[in-house]
């Protein structure tokens, strides 16, 4: 979606906006949690206003000194700037509250991670420089959060027992039929100012009591957990953490929580009875990989409880041409590898080309990993290499 210049539309909120005040939002959230996001702008879509998704935006983001805009239209415009760097500036200070579009309700399938896609927000505001969102999402990288929870969260029965990664099968039966919430979000980064992540946790527990077969999975770089502790989950969420070597997170994961704030977190959600899981991505044989991914996986084992229901997902870094291009727009300085002559190409069925590492290191890597995951995390599950 393209987003015009100017933004005629824009009515005032019918709040007044306040001034930005760092003290006022200090008093309504934990003070550990200092990467959590303050939006510049709340823009609350005509047909979104009234949810409980734009009341909670609203509240928190004046809380946290944002100008919340009510618009008296669904387009939200005014986002590009006259060049790149100052539309990403603009659109990821953005929290735009909008109602999903009928194509969000059609859920498609996410192998390997689970049966189907459920988005709840499009877009993050975090600043990874490998963001695999670059090549998926078009336009300036606002994030759009989504009112119509309902309406999301009606479609779910159709799905029951539909997926086939997931539902029914020997190895992750279990699970039930399972919903992805992170594909184009990191639900957790923005909880704060929606509140949705926790009433999709609640809806999914409500259908397993009520008989479901059904799973929950998000995965997270934020780390503020505290809403999630309490919650009725009964198990049916597993809230995994994208982690790596904390020299990738240092330097390529701009405005998330550090490594060792999410591995408390994991620790905090496993001791609530959260199944919980480690995104290991995107994984990277930077210098000293073997030790660096090392002390990664025993930090994890050391905040988790013995009784952890753990998995593990392995995911190395790849990148296609159109993502490189918009990265290197986003982050023209970075030092992050993106280069095609040193990686294997691979075709997907539609032609379409990501370079990824040569076979050999592959599974030089794939090796490694599987035996380190069994040897530092004995009772966790690998679930898949990619
Ligand atoms: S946290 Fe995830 S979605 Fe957000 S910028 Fe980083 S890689 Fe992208």
């Amino acid at each position: 979606m393209r987003d015009a210049p100017a933004a005629p539309h824009i009515a005032p909120s019918r709040a007044a906006a306040p001034r930005r005040d760092p003290e006022r939002l200090a008093e309504r959230l934990p003070a550990d949690h200092a990467k959590l996001w303050r939006p510049r702008r709340v823009l609350i879509a005509r047909d979104a206003q009234g949810s409980e998704v734009a009341r909670h935006a609203a509240r928190a983001g004046e809380a946290a000194g944002a100008e919340v805009v009510h618009l008296s239209g669904n387009q939200i415009r005014g986002l590009r700037g006259e060049t790149t760097a100052e539309t990403y500036r603009r659109a990821k200070s953005t929290l735009a509250i909008v109602n999903a579009p009928p194509s969000a309700l059609k859920l498609q399938p996410i192998p390997p991670s689970a049966d189907f896609r459920l988005d709840l927000a499009t877009g993050c505001p975090a600043h990874c420089q490998y963001c695999y969102l670059a090549g998926s999402l078009s336009g300036p990288p606002v994030t759009r959060a989504y009112a119509n929870l309902g309406e999301i969260f009606g479609v779910l029965p159709d799905y029951l027992g539909q997926g086939r990664v997931t539902s029914g099968t020997q190895a992750r039966g279990g699970e039930g039929t399972t919903f992805e919430a992170s594909c184009y979000t990191d639900p957790l980064g923005i909880e704060h100012l929606t509140g949705s992540l926790s009433r999709a946790i609640e809806h999914v527990a409500l259908l397993a009591e009520g008989g479901a077969a059904i799973g929950l999975r998000f995965t997270t770089k934020f780390d503020a957990v505290h809403p999630l502790l309490t919650l009725r989950h009964g198990g049916r969420t597993r809230a995994r953490f994208s982690v790596n070597a904390e020299a990738v997170t240092r330097r390529f994961e701009g405005g998330t929580a550090s490594l060792s704030r999410r591995l408390e977190a994991m620790g905090q959600l496993a001791g609530a009875g959260y199944p919980v899981g480690l995104t290991i991505a995107p994984i990277m044989p930077i210098e000293n990989w073997r030790p660096a991914y090392l002390q990664l996986l025993r930090d994890a084992a050391g905040v988790l409880p013995e009784s952890a229901d753990l998995t593990v997902e392995l995911i190395t870094h790849r990148f296609t041409p159109g993502s490189r291009e918009v990265l290197m727009g986003w982050y023209p300085a970075t030092g992050l590898e993106m280069d095609p002559a040193v990686r294997a190409q691979k075709r997907n069925k539609f032609g379409g080309v990501k370079y990824v590492y040569p076979k050999a290191l592959m599974e030089e890597m794939r090796g490694w990993f599987a035996q380190s995951v069994e040897r530092a995390l004995p009772r966790a599950r690998l679930l898949y290499w990619t």
